[in-house]
């Protein structure tokens, strides 16, 4: 408590200023180059098998990806190479063309509104509370015309986070056929989008694919909520070419 204290009187800010180009602070996608000798280290080191070695080179499986730095210590431990977090998200950020261009879609295809319905098939919540902020002052999601709604009868968009559990198989693949068509389902953070998470266990079914076509990834534990609005403005462009 009082190290917070200290820390906003010394800082003036308790939190980080938000930023669309991203942040200082902000673990985002994974740039640099690592000894080809330390790369199964690396690899090692992720606990959910997105760093990929590919001969003496690597590749970030950024569905699955966690941003937890795991192999960005292992090459410092090792002092092996320059890999390390850019402050850039790994979704493209928002452009206002991208904006303008999207609402065009919404005001003549959409009736100017894209309805999502939420099913959380297994978080921690941080996903859900990332989700929750989309709809407070500062990223006012609703002047977008995107609106959240209480029944997948009344979806465009089926947005879904946390990994599978098996109790929550059956509700996920009841709200998809429930929902009319043109409809699409958004994997929304690490567990929904990559499945690795949690691991193998009786308890979970995996990855959001599994279960029901996913048509968009959005990589993240938990993503933050400007890359959830970037992938539900893709989404009524998408929506758009099936109409
Ligand atoms: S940041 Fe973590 S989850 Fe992502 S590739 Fe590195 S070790 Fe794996
Ligand atoms: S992706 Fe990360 S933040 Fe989101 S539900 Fe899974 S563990 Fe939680």
């Amino acid at each position: 408590m009082f190290k917070v204290l200290e820390r906003i009187f010394k800082d003036k800010i308790a939190t980080e200023q938000i930023a669309l180009t991203g942040s200082d602070r902000l673990r985002g996608k994974i740039e640099g180059s690592c000894n080809s000798d330390c790369l199964n280290k690396c690899a090692k080191a992720c606990p959910v098998k997105a760093f990929q070695v590919e001969g003496n080179d690597y590749k970030i499986d950024y569905k699955k990806c966690l941003f937890c730095g795991k192999c960005v210590e292992a090459v410092a431990e090792n002092a092996a190479g320059d890999l390390h977090h850019s402050s850039n998200d790994v979704m493209p950020m928002l452009i206002e063309a991208g904006v303008e261009a999207t609402a065009d879609v919404l005001k003549n295809k959409l009736g100017r509104s894209l309805h999502v319905r939420h099913l959380d098939a297994g978080s921690c919540n941080a996903c859900d509370f990332e989700m929750g902020a989309l709809s407070n002052s500062y990223y006012d999601l609703h002047r977008y015309g995107v609106a959240f709604v209480a029944s997948p009868r009344h979806a465009d968009l089926l947005m879904v986070t946390g990994v599978v559990s098996r109790n929550l198989e059956q509700a996920l693949k009841m709200s998809y056929e429930a929902m009319p068509e043109p409809k699409l389902v958004m994997a929304c953070g690490a567990c929904a989008a990559g499945g690795e998470t949690y691991g193998d266990t009786y308890a979970i079914v995996g990855a959001a694919d599994k279960v029901v076509p996913v048509d968009l990834y959005v990589p993240g534990c938990p993503p933050r909520p400007s890359a959830m609005i970037v992938a539900l403005l893709a989404a009524a462009d998408m929506l758009k070419e099936q109409m």
